[in-house]
C-alpha cells in the first residue's frame, strides 16, 4: 500500500486516527467529515495515498467511480435531500486543504449557504466560438 507517513487520511486507513466508517473495501473507504457542512457530508478516499487527480491511478480512480454512485445513492436514500453535491478539489487554488485524492459527497437543500455556484452575470457574455474552439484545441494537445 503506497502511504503517506503524516497524512491524515492515511492515518485514518491505519485506524491511527479515529472515524466514523461508512464502508470500506480493499480499495477505498468512505467515512464522515469531521466538519460537516451538513448532516450526511461523508468523503470518499482511495485507501492508498495518491494527492489527487493528477496523480491517481486510473483503475483506482474507476474502482472510486463505482463505490461514488453507491455511496452518493445510499447518502440521498437515508437523508432525502433535494440533492446530493460531489466535489473534488485539485490542489490549493482549487481548495483542496487534504492532499490525499477524497470526493465529498454532500446532502444538499435548497438555498443552502453553499454549494458550487456561478456568479449571478456569468451568462451576460457568450465566448467567441472561434475562441472556444481554439481553446479546446489547446487542451486536446495537452495530454
Ligand atoms: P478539502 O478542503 O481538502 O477538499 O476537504 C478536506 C475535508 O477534510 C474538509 O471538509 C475537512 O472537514 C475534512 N477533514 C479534515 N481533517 C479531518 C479529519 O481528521 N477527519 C475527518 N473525518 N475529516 C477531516
Ligand atoms: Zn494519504
Amino acid at each position: 500500500m503506497t502511504t503517506s507517513e503524516d497524512c491524515i487520511f492515511c492515518k485514518i486507513v491505519r485506524g491511527e486516527i479515529p472515524s466514523a466508517k461508512v464502508f470500506e473495501d480493499d480499495v477505498v473507504m468512505a467515512f464522515m467529515d469531521i466538519y460537516p457542512l451538513n448532516t450526511g457530508h461523508c468523503l470518499l478516499i482511495p485507501k492508498d495515498h495518491y494527492t489527487n487527480m493528477f496523480d491517481v491511478d486510473k483503475d483506482v480512480l474507476a474502482h472510486m467511480a463505482r463505490r461514488l454512485a453507491d455511496l452518493t445513492r445510499m447518502v440521498n436514500n437515508a437523508f432525502d435531500p433535494d440533492g446530493v453535491l460531489n466535489t473534488i478539489a485539485n490542489g490549493s487554488g482549487a481548495g483542496q486543504e487534504v492532499p490525499h485524492l477524497h470526493i465529498h459527497v454532500i446532502p444538499r437543500n435548497r438555498g443552502a449557504n453553499f454549494g458550487f455556484r456561478f456568479p449571478d452575470d456569468y451568462r451576460e457574455e457568450m465566448a467567441n466560438p472561434d475562441e472556444l474552439a481554439q481553446i479546446a484545441k489547446k487542451i486536446s494537445k495537452a495530454s
